[in-house]
């Protein structure tokens, strides 16, 4: 069976190493003329680990990763400090699997290897796609420079903008957060050892928050820093901003923040968009993964480690039951309920972080320990590390 993958990200990838791993035939068509990722950290959580493991990627990941200790939830103005959840040997002893932070272009190296590995022709690179069309025997994908490709089975990574997506479910407009971010990454050496140290750092405060947490075995830090704003800005990752306009959105921020601002070679920004949820992600032979159907606030860090998860369910879904469109359904089923429950708790996350009680300092601490410390943080996020992709059922009875 051949099936044809639009978009070779974080998703796109995962999925092509689960389909040749269980024998499929698949071809992988990336836009791009080179598989570049921004120059930006994610995290992989036990749950995406537990994937990349099974798909025999782990060990060139750790090599590449840092393995932070724990979260550390801190106060904008004070820099009081709370642990929010150990990650280290108490991810390993929880969950079997370590929690990993990641330069993103070191993850998109290693899971290219290894797709190269498994088959030197799956990855096309310069094809972009740009509608797809199907019949009873199978999906077409339709590319700009005119060419088509047929396979069994088409599946639409394309990320946020998918052309695929919009093929399906016809064109939806993103809608602006009223989030915007800014985000750097800076050499270790270029800060103080407690910046540096091996802590996912999540600091709060009113309408805003910033997040910091090692890279590459420590050599680097990255840090995001989240603000509330009413202007519009462009969509892309890559819109260079100043150190002036960067330290006056966290004015009167603790100097640890400063610092880390500081320290950033060159500051992007973005502006952080969604589209509504999709009731339904597959029609027949074609259907989505990653940000193409649940874009989500990257506010539980889960984003990536979905794609990654929907890569697997796929690939087991599509090896377990013959018929395809019934095989697309059946992993839609399995990941519909999940992915939403991450889209809805990374919204309301943006409400625990940038609460204005965080401004008034007799009600701060409170409002942290309630909703932010050791207990709440391990029942907003356990459900999700546990979870098993590699295992989990895939229901045969379906809508
Ligand atoms: C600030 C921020 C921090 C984040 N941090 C985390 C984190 O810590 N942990 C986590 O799990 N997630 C995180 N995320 C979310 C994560 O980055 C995304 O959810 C993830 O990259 C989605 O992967 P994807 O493969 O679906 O899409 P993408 O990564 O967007 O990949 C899509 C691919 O498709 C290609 N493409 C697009 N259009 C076409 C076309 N027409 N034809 C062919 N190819 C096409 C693109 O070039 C790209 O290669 C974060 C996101 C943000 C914004």
């Amino acid at each position: 069976m051949k099936i044809l993958i639009a978009g070779a990200g974080i998703g796109g990838l995962t999925a092509a190493l689960a389909l040749l791993r269980r024998g499929f035939q698949v071809e992988l068509l990336e836009q791009a003329d080179a598989l570049r990722e921004i120059g930006a950290g994610v995290q992989i959580s036990a749950n995406g680990m537990r994937v990349l493991a099974d798909l025999g990627v782990a060990e060139a990941v750790l090599a590449l990763a840092a393995r932070p200790s724990h979260r550390e939830v801190r106060l904008w103005n004070s820099g009081q400090a709370w642990v929010s959840f150990d990650l280290g040997a108490a991810s390993l002893e929880r969950y079997g699997q370590p929690y990993v932070t990641l330069y993103r272009p070191d993850l998109i190296a290693v899971l290219e290897a290894a797709v190269r590995a498994a088959d030197p022709d799956c990855i096309r690179l310069g094809r972009k796609a740009v509608g797809c069309t199907q019949d009873a025997r199978g999906a077409t994908l339709h590319l700009a420079d005119g060419t088509r490709v047929t396979g069994d089975a088409l599946i639409g990574a394309d990320g946020i903008h998918s052309a695929i997506r919009a093929t399906l479910h016809g064109p939806s407009t993103a809608e602006f957060t009223g989030c915007v971010a800014w985000r750097g990454v800076i050499p270790a050496e270029a800060l103080p050892p407690h910046l540096a140290a091996p802590v996912a750092a999540n600091w709060v405060g009113p309408g805003r928050h910033v997040v910091h947490y090692p890279l590459r075995g420590g050599a680097l830090v990255n840090v995001v820093g989240v603000v509330e704003r009413e202007d519009w800005l462009e969509e892309g990752w890559n819109t260079p901003g100043t150190h002036a306009a960067m330290r006056a959105d966290f004015a009167g921020w603790h100097p640890d923040v400063h610092t880390l601002i500081s320290a950033i070679p060159q500051p992007f920004l973005w502006a952080l968009k969604l589209r509504q949820p999709l009731p339904r992600w597959t029609q027949g032979r074609i259907t989505l993964l990653g940000d193409a159907c649940h874009p989500t606030l990257p506010f539980m860090a889960q984003g990536a480690v979905m794609a990654i998860e929907d890569g697997i369910v796929l690939a087991r879904a599509l090896q377990d039951i013959a018929d395809v469109p019934d095989a697309l359904r059946a992993y839609e089923a399995a990941r519909h309920e999940r992915t939403s429950r991450v889209v809805q708790g990374s919204a309301a996350n943006t409400r625990r972080y940038h609460n204005p009680i965080l401004g008034d300092p007799a009600r701060a601490a409170g409002h942290v320990e309630s909703e932010l410390a050791a207990a709440p943080a391990m029942e907003r996020f356990d459900w999700l590390y546990r979870h098993d992709a590699t295992t989990t059922p895939i229901p045969r009875d379906h809508p």
